[in-house]
């Protein structure tokens, strides 16, 4: 079987380490492998950033496959996606500001403390009174209707683990899409690894959890569900999670004090 992944880093800083660790275990792992820029997010992302990307990779010998695939420029393919969950009833518009969502965040059962759907189960007056007058909003999805349309068995298979079952209710009725981001991370990452034929997905465990809802999304769009292969987070000499912050720590910046990519690679060669 041909494995294709992707490296997906976004556009809001220089690389550091701990993403071309990602970028060099899904290059070791795939025949084929894309490099996608995630840059919906508008406010975060810098010009400078998106070249700095490629070339970074270039030094550090990290090759991939084909066309960089920008996200900003198929904006029009996310919202076809969104389009398609409204008219079904899946989403729902969320006027809430931050505070209001502050305040409202409730844990059910012991839980993390999720949106309790305060705008769900507002009532048509108020939602066209909000609507006349253009009241900004984000789309949320109704968990519990999508739940019941996904239907039982949702699962993805983790690789080193095994079967993994997707509890995505943990998340509460998840943002797909708000004023300046026009559609979330988990509905463009979820559309662009099965547009993209994507059938292993390495990446940092920091985004293990994320892949619950990724797995309803999938079931919900019908899009097959990709293998996952989450890796352990590169750390630092004193054992802490490389930060983007961390300036010292980018690629440029190691590059700049004669750091050889050949060391680098070896680090990562020996890394857990
Ligand atoms: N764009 C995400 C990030 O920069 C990674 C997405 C993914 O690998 O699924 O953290």
């Amino acid at each position: 079987m041909n494995i294709v992944s992707r490296f997906a880093p976004s556009p809001t800083g220089y690389l550091h380490e701990g993403h071309a660790f990602s970028a060099w275990k899904a290059r070791a792992r795939a025949d084929w492998l894309w490099l996608r820029l995630e840059d919906i997010d508008a406010t975060r992302c810098r010009p400078e950033f998106y070249d700095a990307i490629r070339e970074d990779l270039a030094w550090l010998g990290i090759e991939w496959q084909g066309e960089v695939r920008v996200q900003s420029a198929h904006l029009g393919q996310y919202r076809a996606v969104l389009a398609g969950l409204e008219a079904r009833g899946l989403l729902y518009k969320c006027y809430c500001t931050r505070a209001e969502i502050a305040a409202a965040m409730s844990a059910p059962h012991g839980g993390e403390p999720v949106y309790p759907g305060t705008c769900r189960r507002m009532s048509q007056a108020e939602r066209a009174e909000r609507e006349a007058r253009g009241a900004p909003f984000a789309l949320r999805l109704d968990m519990g209707r999508a739940l019941g349309e996904a239907g039982p068995g949702l699962r993805f298979f983790e690789e080193g683990m095994g079967w993994v079952a997707a509890r995505p209710e943990r998340f509460g009725d998840v943002v797909l899409a708000r004023k300046e981001v026009m559609a979330s991370y988990h509905l463009c990452v979820v559309h662009d690894d099965a547009l993209q034929g994507v059938t292993h997905v390495v990446r940092g465990e920091d985004l293990f959890e994320a892949t619950h809802v990724h797995v309803l999304l999938q079931r919900l769009v019908g899009l097959e569900t990709p293998v996952y292969a989450h890796h352990p987070l590169l750390t630092d000499a004193q054992g802490r999670r490389l930060a983007k912050r961390d300036k010292a720590l980018t690629l440029r910046a190691m590059r700049a004090a004669g750091v050889r990519p050949e060391q680098i690679i070896r680090r990562f060669e020996e890394a857990p």
